[in-house]
């Protein structure tokens, strides 16, 4: 069985158990180089055959799949945070799927919740927002027209942005010119979890500037919105006054 697994947003404690069980009994690991913690490979049992997947080609991965399904019982594909988010895991799996090759999925902490826990912050905040959006600039990968930058903006909701935290010129123009005020909330972490993790807090307007502090242009997350900082309601499922199945209001 090949597993795809999300190995988390690099802290070694934070892949699942089952990711981490999978990770050492597995007989080949391909894992993506470029962001996945190399220390999580430290789990694999002796003799395991562990391959980077970063200079590799679509086709290259298939077939080091199919060798490894052949000769073992356990392949692990790791890939960071969880596999469903900016992967391309759907293209192995109809590769394999064409292969009629068996394979499931192990979901892992994506790096925009591992971003929020480094904040200590909530996206979900009564009164400010009830939404996140996930997306990203375009990069060498076009994003869809209907989703572009200005639209998504606004909204006005809590927002992560991947794969653009080398862009923020564009990024602070677009949200801006979308509906948020300069003056919203914005941050920008580095490294989620990791060792040297780093990040720092401002303002849409801002953008530009914070990144020249950081001194990162990746892997990092741009966050946006008033979860940030700023006022919010009380949520009415700790409210006294408010009933509900598990427990009655008191007024
Ligand atoms: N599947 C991954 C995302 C892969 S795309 C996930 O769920 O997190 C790669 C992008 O993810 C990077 O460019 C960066 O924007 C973000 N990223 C990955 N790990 C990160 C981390 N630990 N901290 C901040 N951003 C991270």
């Amino acid at each position: 069985m090949i597993y795809f697994v999300g190995a988390g947003p690099g802290a070694t404690d934070l892949i699942t158990v089952r990711g981490a069980k999978l990770i050492a009994q597995a007989g080949m690991i391909i894992y993506a180089g470029s962001l996945v913690n190399p220390a999580l490979l430290e789990g694999a049992k002796p003799g395991c055959e562990i391959h980077d997947s970063a200079s590799l080609t679509l086709e290259e991965v298939i077939a080091l799949m199919r060798e490894g399904a052949a000769r073992y019982e356990t392949v692990v594909r790791l890939h960071t945070g969880d596999p469903s988010l900016y992967g391309a895991i759907r293209e192995q799996m109809d590769a394999l799927g064409a292969l009629e090759l068996e394979y499931e999925a192990v979901p892992g902490v994506s790096s925009f919740l591992a971003a929020a826990a480094a904040l200590k912050k909530e996206y979900t905040l009564p009164g400010v927002s009830q939404t996140v959006i996930v997306s990203r600039l375009a990069g060498r990968t076009p994003v869809p027209e209907g989703e572009a930058l200005e639209a998504l903006a606004s909204h006005g909701a809590s927002m992560a942005l991947f794969l653009s935290s080398g862009m923020l010129e564009e990024l602070s123009e677009r949200l801006i010119a979308g509906g948020y005020a300069p003056e919203t909330p914005a941050a920008i972490v580095y490294k989620a979890s990791w060792p040297d993790e780093k990040h720092i807090v401002g303002t849409v307007g801002d953008l530009p500037k914070m990144g020249g502090v950081l001194g990162v242009k990746s892997t990092a997350l741009v966050l946006v919105g008033g979860f940030l900082d700023g006022p919010y309601d009380r949520s009415k499922l700790y409210d006294p006054g408010f009933s509900h199945g598990f427990r009655s209001g008191k007024d």
